[in-house]
């Protein structure tokens, strides 16, 4: 049984949780939320959820935006005690619906991320064209087979959707930018479909007048690039372009430079060594990952973020620190193994 495992057995749950927010008092955690919604959906986070998160935050957290935590830690030369940071990436704008309004009640600040060419209209964010396309079909009408992706000619259910999202979608994330949408024409092609003129209203992003009202009511506004591609997937001239052109719009249509970055995707997959310095030249001061480690928010332009949304148990671990713990504890069981096979093999 793992040590978190025996302190929720000996202290209960919340004493659990209290027990991990007090270790962890001097180590900021960094949430991440996507989209929201009224009532409960599927990859949403409810209203009543999130109601309840941020009262638990305002009750047993210090609550930053991640430009405010990096400016206490500058003027003061350490974290603040207890200190949680609410980001929320991408700009949809369920966000100005559903979750500032709870913020603003609570008087809770956050970070959002606004990829520009979507707030833009310009384009839509290529996951919900993969949703959109399945949703659009009832039946797929001969088999499809592009590179190694097969799917069987028949009815598309609600049993089968899921599964063909997620095949669609794991090797789009696969391709290379441009490859990515070529392989989202073909689909659509051999779906027999086509895309609306305007983005639906199920996948609609904030307009700038609305993230202007979002920034002078005190939520941070940050850069996630033009298009979100996965900057691990672009070269480096392309890569310059996304994070310097999202900086420039942002500057330009909410008269203020966003000072943090949230990389698309965010896994470690979606990284390549030039990118902290490009984000850095741009003029960010910070950047944030989109999966936790060990490290914790010890690297400036890698900041680790912990999952949360809809599910109050992955809540509870990711802002009272018990999911850092227990990355923090497997990362020293490894090294410590390290040590003893490094010193065996003397
Ligand atoms: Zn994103």
């Amino acid at each position: 049984m793992g040590l978190f495992s025996r302190i929720i057995r000996t202290f209960g749950p919340v004493g659990g949780y209290e027990v991990a927010r007090q270790i962890c008092r001097s180590q900021p955690r960094i949430l991440m939320y996507h989209r929201f919604s009224s009532a409960p959906a599927e990859g949403k986070c409810s209203s009543k959820h999130f109601e309840d998160q941020v009262k638990h935050i305002k009750r047993n957290y210090n609550p930053f935006s991640l430009i405010g935590l990096m400016e206490y830690q500058r003027e003061h030369g350490r974290f603040p005690p207890h200190a949680v940071v609410i980001t929320v990436d991408d700009g949809y704008r369920d966000f100005y619906q559903y979750a500032f309004p709870i913020l603003k009640k609570y008087d809770v600040p956050a970070t959002l991320f606004a990829t520009t060419g979507f707030i833009e209209r310009e384009h839509w964010l290529w996951p919900d064209k993969i949703t959109w396309l399945l949703n659009e079909v009832s039946e797929i009408p001969e088999t499809i087979q592009i590179d190694l992706i097969e799917l069987p000619s028949g009815p598309v259910s609600a049993e089968n959707r899921p599964v063909y999202w997620k095949r669609l979608n794991d090797h789009a994330l696969s391709l290379p930018d441009q490859e990515k949408q070529q392989f989202i024409g073909e689909l659509t092609l051999r779906l027999n479909t086509a895309f609306p003129l305007s983005i639906p209203g199920a996948y609609e992003p904030l307009n700038w007048e609305e993230l202007r009202e979002l920034q002078d009511s005190g939520i941070e506004i940050g850069g996630h690039t033009v298009t979100h591609p996965s900057l691990g997937r672009v070269d480096e001239e392309q890569a310059k372009e996304e994070i310097f052109g999202c900086m420039e719009s942002l500057t330009k249509n909410l008269g203020e430079r966003p000072r943090t970055f949230c990389y698309p995707n965010g896994q470690p997959s979606d990284f390549k060594p030039f990118l902290p310095g490009i984000v850095e030249r741009a003029g960010f001061y910070g950047a944030v990952t989109a999966f936790p480690d060990a490290r914790g928010v010890a690297e400036p332009y890698l900041m680790r973020r912990h999952a949360s949304g809809d599910d109050m148990f992955q809540f509870f671990k990711s802002v009272s620190g018990a999911e850092l713990i227990g990355l923090q504890l497997r990362s020293e069981v490894r090294l410590g193994m390290g040590a003893v096979v490094a010193s065996y093999g003397r």
